[in-house]
């Protein structure tokens, strides 16, 4: 760009912008960005009279001496682009850009559109090329238990309570501490960002680890503290793990902007009315959400009946559950009328494919609930119930399932499941302002997709290769907030070699003590 360029840029981060990011810091970034464009509009209808004004500051400098040379100087250049052959936006038209680009700033989208457009406003201080890729936003995993992958395997074939009551909550009391949160969150970082995921809600032990982890490996996070009325390996009870849960949002609330801390009730089968409308409460008066699985199995549906005389969401309803922002994760077997109420309270529902199939939770019914306008994101639920975090398995099995459950091919298209995927989820687990698509003043959350495998060719409809054809292991580069943290398939915010050692180490303690247990 010109040095004039470089000239007006800085004469636009003038008062009127700094004033906007003075009066509200949470504004600051966007208001700036959004400013800066008002002020340039305002700057080129007078770019005639400041053109003239610099050739006379330029010539009186002619006869000054200048020890900087405004011609030498590259602050005009943005941090990224990011190019590629396809630019699928996932904004509300679906604009898609052939030959595309996306200009990133700062964390956050500049500009989205042909990349000779964007070549000729901006240049970069690192550019991706996009000869045989697809560039789009970042996968939203609305539902994991991240630390879970250290049980991947550890017992499969099994029903929700069995698998639950008798292997997963004994497994976790025994080994799941600070140092099990740790190494299984990074593995599944590591994991999530090597498929294309840049968002996930997570609900599991020792938040304060999961949010260490995520602040170092550079994901974008909605972290819950888990509630539950059971000795688990951070709490005694329901009150107990309440209050942990409340000094863990007072540390993190505003701390990281990647990271939002909220609160995980884990069922109403785990925790009884009151201490529904307790967690509840303590999120209201911290301001934070909730995540909590809801309306899952079959076993939920009938405890939920035996015990309150009512169906999950209907007693949500009834206490007030749903006063605050909620994600409700599977919501595989809600009537007609609960749906009209996930519609009112605008809850957000995680279809979690894999997971109900695997468990035999039952089939979601997706179309229904999307038809009525719920908001319906994906997620993978924990490792040891999928037994991967892979969101491209996640949308394949989302559409094939409502396919063959309705009898009907036309029932979830190939472009409803990746919206799910992306800016769908975003907006059911509450990030629909900063992540989800492609859309200039959003964060940048950009994943590059490699469409060179044989399996991507030919390529006719980019949106069907998206969803029926790409595996994570075509995933080749990963941004978040701005920020490189997959380049051409190699991880650079983790320590593999590292995180496989150790989680190797502490899977074998795991094995070992399994096989004795099973033993007596
Ligand atoms: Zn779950």
């Amino acid at each position: 760009m010109s040095s004039l360029h470089t000239a007006l840029r800085r004469l636009s981060g003038s008062s009127h912008c700094s004033q906007i990011a003075n009066e509200n810091p949470d504004r600051r970034r966007l208001g700036f960005f959004l400013c800066q464009n008002a002020c340039m509009k305002k700057i080129n209808k007078y770019s005639s009279l400041i053109s003239a004004l610099l050739i006379v500051s330029a010539c009186s400098q002619d006869t000054a001496p200048s020890s900087e040379p405004v011609a030498e100087t590259r602050d005009d250049q943005i941090d990224l682009i990011i190019m590629g052959d396809y630019v699928v936006s996932m904004d509300e038209s679906g604009s898609v850009y052939e030959d595309g680009a996306v200009a990133i700033d700062d964390g956050l989208i500049l500009a989205v559109g042909p990349a000779n457009d964007i070549a000729a406003e901006y240049s970069s201080r690192e550019t991706l090329a996009g000869e045989n890729r697809i560039v789009m936003p970042g996968l939203v995993n609305g539902h994991s238990h991240a630390a879970m992958t250290l049980l991947r395997g550890v017992a499969d074939d099994l029903a929700l309570m069995d698998w639950l009551n008798n292997y997963i909550f004994p497994a976790e009391v025994q080994f799941v501490d600070p140092e099990f949160v740790r190494i299984g969150t990074e593995l599944a970082c590591w994991e999530m960002i090597r498929g294309g995921t840049t968002s996930f809600v997570d609900m599991y032990y020792f938040p304060d680890t999961i949010a260490e982890v995520v602040e170092r490996c550079g994901m974008r996070a909605l972290i819950s503290a888990t509630v539950i009325d059971q000795r688990s390996p951070d709490a005694e009870n329901a009150s107990d793990s309440i209050q942990k849960g409340i000094g863990f949002i007072e540390r993190w609330k505003g701390k990281n902007s990647r990271i939002t801390p909220i609160f995980g009730p884990h069922a109403n089968y785990t925790l009884n009315a009151e201490q529904l409308k307790a967690t509840r409460a303590a999120a209201t008066e911290h301001g934070v959400g909730i995540s909590i699985h809801m309306s899952e199995s079959p076993f939920e549906l009938q405890y939920s009946k035996d015990t309150f005389g009512m169906t999950s969401v209907e007693l949500a309803e009834s206490i007030g559950f749903f006063d605050g922002p909620t994600i409700a994760a599977h919501m595989v077997w809600p009537t007609e009328a609960e749906i009209a109420i996930l519609v009112e309270r605008r809850v957000g529902v995680i279809h979690n494919p894999t997971s109900n199939m695997k468990i035999a939770s039952g089939i979601s019914p997706v179309t229904a609930m999307l038809q009525a306008g719920v908001r319906v994101g994906l997620g993978t639920d924990g490792a040891a119930s999928n037994n991967d975090l892979d969101m491209w398995e996640e949308m394949r099995l989302a559409a094939l399932l409502q396919k063959v459950d309705r009898m009907d091919p036309q029932v979830l298209s190939a472009s409803t499941v990746l919206t799910m995927a992306t800016r769908g989820g975003a907006i059911a687990v509450g990030l629909g302002d900063t992540t989800g698509s492609l859309e200039v003043g959003k964060r940048a959350d950009i994943i590059q997709v490699a469409f060179d495998d044989v399996h991507h060719v030919p390529t006719y409809d980019v949106i069907s290769h998206l969803v029926y054809v790409t595996d994570e292991q075509d995933v080749a580069s990963v941004i978040v907030d701005g920020k490189l943290l997959m380049r051409e398939g190699e991880m650079l915010t983790i320590d593999t070699k590292r995180v496989a050692l150790e989680a190797n180490a502490l899977a074998a303690k795991i094995q070992a003590a399994l096989s004795e247990r099973n033993q007596k």
